[in-house]
């Protein structure tokens, strides 16, 4: 059994990330009054939501008419049906108070001539329950929305006085023999120190597994640890086959390009100088959902009309639009097209391509933040002290693809709601409970095998060769064949974790270490995300399955439960929740309005 010392903290609420998500309930809890402690292994505004670009979707009606149920039908539809209606309901009715909050909390937003909040229009989002134009939801502050965000939301819940510990890795969650959340485990990045964070509530904050892939638009730090901590404590992930590809990532290098450079009037073309969006979406154009522009991009490549010298990838257009505009509400934007790609917006096209952008599938949770462990006599069973917020969620408010602009308010409305829940369940009182000594020894194990790995593969090499696989086999166009021979690979590429080689035994800026501990992390998100997409027989939102065309109710309208151990995936599933919090007649929208129909742009 592996030795380490460590020293013990003790706080009401362990929040794990402080990114939008975990600042937004470290900052609430803090507020109840909660002694709360947020860690992070980057400092927190290097996190990614820092890079969010586009802008935060609420119903504020500053620059049209707008109502919380026209956001709700968009989310509803954009999620393909897949989304739980308490919790869109939840995140549609509660955006305008989150960010009001925002505002009053310190975010620069970018203003109106009369000094409301600045909205853009973005992808999906539309008036009078999709039948009428679209409309300006999505609030920004130039393009460095999540930028704004996430400063503000530290400075605040430092005033908060809420205790942060920066760059700790999170190793494990410590869970008691009856499965009760107690605390987790971490490791110091700088001097190698052992620390146990006992806790009445533990909040998963960790963001994304983009890193699975490898052309994603998000941080190398977003490899899912969350998911891997779940997976390892025996508790499950959910709809992790859904993973959203950005139309707009710059072609080699994978930034992104926002979505609001086509809010602003930017367009696709192909090969042929043809603005081919208008031939698949007759209404919506370029501004049809992510899932769905991403797909017909990858039909124009494969149908030989790409651009480039290998007709590889697509050009969106922005030089029409006047210089002054795009200094003004596209600065980011143009200067990393300009390092990315050596194009000069005012002048040239962008060279594009579809890349991992999101993952909307993660550990499931109520529209509470409470995890889920779902049993076939109580889907909906929660499990004590956990809880699971932001882009490491499944609420389910993206279902099988999540609306642009939708995430930032996710992460605030989610992580707001969590401090109160917190706030009511968490009894101040009580004693923080005393992680159990056979988790701290089994978290400490796992830990000391991988730094002693002495295999014969190394880490980088591993890990290229699932994100190469996850790449080839689980990305846009998915047919039987390709999935099933992507299943059987992955196998073979989790059982190699057995053979790691790992060649700094140092516990001191250990990045040799960190990066092994984030691949034994990302590969059970791997596997969930290829075992989930073979099973699923259908074409829902971001699943686009080559063999089965259509979305298909009646058998695949439920949420993918996968447990992984090893490099095995047990795969069951668990209902959509279709009741709305409120009645029509007390306010709540019409289930008529959002009954299942043909998703049309
Ligand atoms: C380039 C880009 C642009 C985007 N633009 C928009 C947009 O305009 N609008 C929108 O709505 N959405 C946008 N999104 C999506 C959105 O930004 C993300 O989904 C969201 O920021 C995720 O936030 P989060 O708080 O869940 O996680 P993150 O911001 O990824 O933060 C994760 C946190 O967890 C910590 N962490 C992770 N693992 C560990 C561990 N083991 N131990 C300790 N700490 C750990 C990290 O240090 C970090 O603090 C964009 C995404 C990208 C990549």
């Amino acid at each position: 059994m592996a030795e380490y010392e460590y020293e013990t903290h003790e706080y009401d609420v362990v929040v794990v990330g402080a990114g939008g998500a975990g600042l937004r309930a470290t900052l609430g809890m803090a507020e109840q009054g909660l002694r709360t402690a947020c860690i992070s292994k980057v400092f927190p505004t290097r996190s990614h939501t820092v890079a969010a670009q586009g802008g935060i979707a609420a119903s504020l009606g500053n620059m049209g008419p707008d109502s919380w149920q026209w956001h709700m039908y968009d989310t509803v539809k954009g999620s393909d049906w897949l989304g739980d209606t308490d919790a869109m309901e939840y995140l549609a009715r509660e955006a305008p108070k989150a960010v009001y909050e925002l505002e009053h909390y310190g975010v620069p937003f970018s203003r109106t001539e009369e000094g409301k909040i600045y909205q853009r229009p973005f992808g999906g989002h539309t008036t009078e329950f999709g039948e009428g134009p679209p409309v300006q939801r999505t609030c920004a502050a130039a393009d460095r929305t999540g930028h704004a965000i996430l400063h503000t939301l530290y400075g605040q819940s430092l005033k908060q006085k809420a205790e942060f510990y920066i760059e700790y890795f999170a190793i494990d969650l410590l869970m008691s023999e009856d499965g009760q959340c107690e605390g987790v485990l971490c490791w110091k990045l700088d001097d190698g120190t052992m620390h146990v964070f006992a806790a009445k509530m533990v909040v998963l904050a960790t963001g994304g597994y983009g890193r699975a892939y490898f052309s994603a638009t998000s941080a190398h730090t977003c490899t899912g640890d969350g998911g891997g901590m779940v997976a390892r404590a025996g508790l499950p992930l959910q709809d992790m086959e859904f993973v959203q590809f950005h139309p707009t990532g710059i072609y080699g290098a994978g930034c992104l390009i926002t979505e609001g450079a086509r809010g602003e009037g930017g367009y696709l073309t192909n090969s042929e100088g043809e603005r081919f969006m208008e031939r698949y979406a007759p209404n919506y154009k370029d501004l049809a959902p992510r899932d769905y522009v991403s797909r017909c991009m990858t039909m124009e490549i494969r149908e030989g009309r790409g651009v480039g010298a290998n007709g590889d990838h697509i050009h969106l257009n922005l030089n029409h639009l006047p210089a002054e505009a795009l200094a003004e509400r596209l600065p980011g934007i143009s200067e990393s097209a300009r390092i990315f790609a050596g194009v000069d917006v005012t002048k040239e096209p962008i060279p594009v391509i579809p890349t991992v952008h999101y993952n909307m599938g993660g550990v499931p949770t109520n529209y509470w933040g409470e995890v889920l462990n779902p049993t076939e006599k109580d889907p909906n069973a929660i499990v004590p002290g956990l809880m699971a917020v932001g882009e490491a969620g499944c609420a389910s408010v993206h279902g099988a693809n999540r609306l642009g602009s939708n995430s930032l308010i996710d992460l605030v409305v989610f992580g707001r709601a969590a401090a109160i829940r917190a706030g009511d369940v968490v009894d101040r009182a009580k004693a923080v409970p005393t992680p159990a000594k056979a988790a701290i020894d089994k978290a400490f194990d796992r830990f000391d095998g991988l730094r002693h790995a002495n295999g014969g593969t190394p880490t980088a090499e591993l890990r290229l060769e699932m994100q190469k696989t996850m790449q080839q086999d689980a990305a846009v166009f998915r047919t039987d064949e390709t999935l099933k021979a992507g299943v059987e690979k992955m196998k073979g590429v989790a059982a190699k974790m057995d053979d790691l080689h790992v060649t700094d035994r140092s516990l001191v800026w250990n990045s040799d270490l960190m990066e092994t501990l984030e691949l034994d992390n990302l590969m059970p998100n791997a596997l969930a995300t290829i075992f989930g997409a073979e099973a699923r027989k259908e074409s829902r939102g971001a699943h686009a399955h080559e063999d089965y065309a259509e979305r298909d109710d009646k058998t695949w309208r439920v949420h993918t439960i996968s447990r992984v151990e090893g490099n095995k995936v047990d795969l069951s599933y668990r209902p959509v929740i279709e009741a709305p919090l409120t009645k029509e007649k007390e306010g709540g929208i019409n289930l008529k309005k959002i009954a299942p129909k043909e998703r049309t742009f």
